[in-house]
């Protein structure tokens, strides 16, 4: 028979940052010394109080479906969360939890879009935005930003970049893969310009929230003229290291809520139950209770700026949250090295991996093609293995 798919899943491009962390594994099986900073995935252990919260709800007996947008008590501890963190009041009509914030992020993709819409991404972006955009049948404009202006997007760049047909932006901060984090002045130059666009959609995914070195936290949703127009987005992977509980959650208008949950009624449902009950002691908790994690990725991040920074060539922005360093390799392009020509970020990036054993993303999946991210999240020995490695194959 014809293996014949679906154009979407045909005209879909896979996740970079899984693809690269499944070639690392491989590589790793088939017995080479890989280390591997290519997923962005905190390596600390899940909190202790949050998984007896788990094992309480196993032997509670949550074992059913829940409701499809979450448990009334999760919706209502996440209400109490953006109140306590971000001053955003939703009602828990305007929240939905998901399989994740990619999940979050799917739903609200496929509710909002149509073919011909157009969506603006402010780059570096990660990397899922673009592909649910297409999977969404919209097309999608990237907002270029450079390491010069700690990769943030002026007010004026984005006046420029809007069409009659845009219709959903999206922003990410602190940010991956560059770290940056937008400040409230920023978020008001920026809001200032959509106020005069009242039918552009604004996307706020605020996933690294906790993971930020000092500078305030600020969310759009909290600007009154961009709060009926804009998704929350938020999850529990990266600040509470939970990657594979797989909660995510959106604060949006009630009707994009609504029409989030019809969707997962027919993909998924209510995710994991016992996650959820869990989830509700992780949001409940003071947020300090997860400070030694941020203490730790803040000392790996100065750590790596100090060796990176040794390196001729490898032009470095201070990241003030996430887990990631995004230096610009531009200078090693047309460069030949271990008989290798460098031509851009994904040759570079291959350099390392086959000629340093260290798994790192080429930029270009996340529309920086000048740069590479390398995920800090790992011991401070591999770091440190990992940079002299580099050095190795660079100097
Ligand atoms: N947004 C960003 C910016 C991310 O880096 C990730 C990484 N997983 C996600 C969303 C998705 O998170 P989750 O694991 O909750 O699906
Ligand atoms: N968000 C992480 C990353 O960017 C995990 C991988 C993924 O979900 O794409 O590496």
């Amino acid at each position: 028979m014809k293996q014949q798919l679906s154009d979407r899943i045909t005209s879909l491009p896979a996740s970079a940052t899984l693809a690269m962390a499944a070639k690392a594994r491989e590589l790793k099986t088939a017995g080479k010394d890989i280390i591997s900073l290519s997923l962005g995935e905190p390596d600390f252990n899940t909190p202790d109080y949050i998984k007896e919260a788990a094992i309480q709800a196993i032997n509670d007996n949550y074992n059913s479906y829940s409701p499809v947008d979450g448990y009334a008590d999760l919706k209502e501890a996440i209400c109490a969360k953006f109140k306590r963190d971000n001053n955003i009041d939703y009602k828990p009509s305007q929240i939905v939890v998901s399989t994740g914030a990619k999940q979050s992020l799917a739903n609200i993709t496929q509710v909002l879009l149509n073919p011909g819409d157009e969506v603006l991404l402010p780059s570096p972006y990660w990397v899922s935005y673009s592909a649910q955009s297409i999977l969404g049948g919209a097309t999608y404009t990237e907002i270029p930003s450079t390491i010069e202006t700690d990769f943030k997007i002026t007010p004026a760049q984005l006046e420029e970049a809007i069409t009659p047909k845009t219709k959903l932006i999206f922003f990410n901060s602190p940010n991956n893969p560059s770290g940056t984090v937008y400040t409230e002045e920023d978020y008001r130059g920026l809001a200032e310009v959509l106020e005069k666009y009242p039918d552009i959609y604004i996307v706020s995914d605020e996933i690294y929230e906790h993971i930020n070195y000092g500078t305030p936290n600020f969310s759009i949703a909290a600007i009154p003229s961009m709060y009926d127009r804009t998704i929350t987005v938020n999850g529990l992977a990266k600040g509470f290291a939970m990657t594979g509980w797989r909660i995510g959650f959106i604060g949006a208008p009630e009707w994009i809520a609504k029409a989030c949950t019809k969707m997962q009624g027919q993909i998924t449902s209510g995710t994991n139950c016992i996650a959820q009950r869990a989830a509700i002691t992780a949001l409940s908790e003071p947020v300090s209770r997860i400070q030694y994690m941020v203490d730790e990725f803040q000392k790996r991040r100065d750590m790596m700026l100090e060796l990176l920074g040794e390196i001729e060539g490898v032009k470095l922005n201070v990241p003030k949250g996430a887990f990631y360093i995004f230096p610009d390799v531009s200078a090693f392009f047309g460069k030949t090295i271990k008989g290798k020509e460098i031509q851009n970020a994904t040759d570079f990036s291959m350099l390392l991996l086959e000629e340093a054993n260290v798994a790192t993303v080429t930029g270009e999946a996340f529309g920086a093609p000048t740069c590479i991210r390398i995920s800090y999240a790992a011991s401070e020995a591999q770091l440190r293995e990992a940079v002299k490695r580099i050095k190795e194959v660079l100097v």
